[in-house]
């Protein structure tokens, strides 16, 4: 039987991320829809573990099914961290891709600088039906620039460059998969659960 896992996301892509990383592991992921209409978990957390945490503790009480949670975001030197743990709402509660990308531009011109460097990150976390929870974590050092390249990724990729002077949306999936603060914490959490599920059959 394999083990059944909750994603705690309604991003379908980072599903699709995610099925990808544990393919060779004995679990099945099940999306947040296949549960019906549930609440929204509260993230309050300080940093992306604790919110990450929250979202796994939650998601595993409301369905009674182990869960796996994210949270991510960009942290700007120059902007001591911020957006971080508000990354998705850096320029409000609605705001989009592209607003929250003017807000960095405009972060960076108030202080004069042409850029800063800066990290994504990304933390998982598995909560198991005991509540027992597993946590792991991914980073991508780069620097942000008030231009943009590329028409990949999403969110401030297209203003986030790697230290070989390509922005993050200028790489393929695999390329950034690679690379990233996802890609990375995936693989730490699939081999954290490897040892966990040992046994369980394939
Ligand atoms: P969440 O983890 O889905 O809540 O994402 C938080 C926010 O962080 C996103 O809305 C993006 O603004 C930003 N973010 C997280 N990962 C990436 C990435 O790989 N590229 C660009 N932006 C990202």
């Amino acid at each position: 039987m394999k083990k059944k896992i909750v994603v705690a996301t309604k991003n379908p892509g980072k599903v699709r991320e995610m099925m990808n990383a544990f393919q060779n592991l004995p679990v099945e992921l099940l999306p947040l829809s296949a549960f019906g209409d549930l609440p929204e978990a509260v993230e309050d957390g300080k940093t992306f573990a604790e919110n990450a945490a929250i979202k796994a503790r939650f998601y595993m009480r409301e369905t009674g099914t182990a869960c796996l949670a994210d949270d991510s975001g960009l942290s700007v030197d120059a902007l001591d961290g911020a957006p971080g743990v508000y990354s998705a709402r850096f320029a409000g509660w609605h705001a989009d891709d592209a607003a929250n990308n003017e807000k960095l531009l405009a972060e960076l011109r108030r202080l004069g600088l042409a850029e800063s460097a800066a990290a994504y990150h990304c933390a998982l976390a598995f909560c198991d039906t005991d509540g027992v929870i597993v946590t792991a974590h991914g980073t991508c050092p780069g620097v942000v620039r008030l231009t943009a390249k590329g028409s990949g990724g999403f969110g401030y990729d297209p203003y986030f460059y790697l230290d070989n002077g390509r922005s993050m949306a200028e790489l393929s999936l695999a390329e950034k998969d690679a690379v990233s603060h996802r890609g990375a914490a995936l693989r730490e959490m699939a081999e954290l659960l490897s040892f966990q599920f040992e046994g369980w059959e394939e």
